[in-house]
């Protein structure tokens, strides 16, 4: 419903997902869709990107999993249920869908300060705390390949522009995306937390606009 991506990375014996969804059933859905992936395995680690509900609430339908955040997402998400729930009705989510998804809200048991590699079989991730930016807490992946894969959440945004809420920290945001930048090199594929997969070209563009439009180099 709000053109929000979800990334699962897949090692020999433990797959990463990233980002869980806006609703409990959003999850459900996402956890299905990866074990009809993975030939019926399931999801063993999540990352989130930020804490907004589009992006966290599906989180608990992942029973088992580890979970990673941004260090700080835990106070968010602990303080913040009302918020969340709020968030989540105003832009669409049914009243009791926003309210069980938050009642069951997952908090990260793991939290990323500078950055953090998992080891998922034959196959590494870097989780890096790249943020703030969008948020207080952004947490963008790194997926090592032939082809490097950049999670960004949503400090890139493809399908619209990006949205700058009251938690946003628009004098660090421009930074943020340097940093993805220098994760991910030029010749990375760079998922955006809503729209289509960009290249730096892209994510360099937008660097520019949102440090134009908040004034900041
Ligand atoms: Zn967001």
């Amino acid at each position: 419903m709000w053109d929000a991506t979800t990334a699962l990375v897949v090692g020999e014996d433990r797959a990463l997902l990233y980002d869980t969804g806006a609703t409990l059933r959003e999850g459900a859905a996402i956890r299905a869709q990866a074990q009809a992936l993975m030939g019926g395995r399931r999801v063993t680690h999540i990352a989130l990107s930020h804490p907004h509900f589009d992006h966290v609430l599906g989180t608990a339908a992942f029973s088992g999993t580890e979970v990673y955040g941004a260090v700080g997402v835990d106070t968010v998400l602990t303080g913040g249920r009302d918020a969340l729930r709020g968030d989540a009705v105003r832009h669409g989510v049914a009243e009791a869908d926003a309210v069980e998804a938050t009642d069951v809200l997952v908090v990260p048991h793991h939290l990323v300060c500078g950055e953090w590699t998992l080891e998922l079989g034959g196959r590494q991730v870097l989780l890096a705390n790249v943020g703030p930016g969008h948020s207080g807490h952004d947490l963008a992946v790194l997926v090592p390949g032939s082809r490097e894969v950049v999670l960004c959440g949503d400090l890139v945004e493809e399908s619209g522009d990006p949205q700058a809420g009251s938690d946003a920290v628009p004098s660090q945001w421009p930074a943020a995306l340097d940093r993805l930048l220098e994760l991910g090199g030029e010749d990375a594929l760079y998922v955006p937390g809503h729209g289509a997969v960009v290249g730096a070209g892209f994510v360099r563009a937008q660097r520019d606009e949102l440090a134009r439009r908040f004034g900041v180099s």
